[in-house]
This record gives C-alpha cells, structure tokens and sequence, in this order.
C-alpha cells in the first residue's frame, strides 16, 4: 500500500502558529518577570526551587484546550491561549511535565466519557 502522506489541516497549522506567537504575548513575558528572582533566576511555583531561562515554562493554569469540552475552535483556543497573566504560572520542567501528564490522563477520561455518552444516546434513537 503506498503512503499517503496526512495533509495537515488549517486548523493544526493555525493553531501552531497560534502557539508560537503566545510566546510573544506580553502577559507571558510578564509572568516570567514576575517569577524573576536575579540574573537568570526564576522560581517555580510550584516547588518554589530556582531555575535559569532554559528550566521554566509558562503554564496555563486552566489549560488552552479545556479538559471536560476538548477543543471547541479557533476563536475559543486564541482566546484561551492569550489569557492574562493572573492565568500563568511560571513552572520548572518537572512541575509542568507532571502537570501536563495529570491533564492527559484527565483528557483521556474525559474523552471516554465523551464517546461513551454519545453511544447511549445512539442507543436511544435506534
Ligand atoms: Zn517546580
């Protein structure tokens, strides 16, 4: 069989971009501001340790993709991306990447229910 290569969708695409201009958004440069603690110190706050530049991320304290709707589209992504500063967090790798894992784990479940829902109600009209 020969591959067929995916064409990416303007959505995924837009929604990269999307992503990649959010590091210029200025309510993320203030959240790393307000993390600063000296040259090149920033401390999570999560574990309260410190960091340099390399070691943080800015977190999305309600994520961009809420986790009970899943994606909802572009306009509610953007606005959800480009939110203030009160809904950043600025997290060491480990503290995000634990973060991130439990948001997984709880996207799963919540698509599960999701589908299994959906199903019942396919139930209904048959
Ligand atoms: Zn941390």
């Amino acid at each position: 069989m020969a591959k067929k290569k995916k064409r990416m969708s303007m959505e995924t695409f837009a929604k990269g971009a999307l992503r990649r201009a959010s590091l210029m958004w200025p309510e993320i440069s203030e959240c790393r501001r307000l993390a600063r603690r000296g040259p090149n110190s920033y401390e999570c706050a999560a574990c309260h340790e410190l960091f340099n530049s390399k070691e943080i991320a800015v977190d999305h304290r309600s994520p961009v993709v809420d986790i009970i709707e899943g994606y909802q589209g572009l306009t509610i992504f953007a606005e959800r991306l480009f939110c203030s500063v009160e809904n950043l967090d600025c997290l060491c790798k480990n503290c995000h990447l634990s973060k991130s894992q439990i948001e997984v784990q709880m996207r799963k479940y919540a698509r599960a229910k999701r589908k299994e829902e959906a199903s019942e109600h396919d139930e209904d009209v048959e």
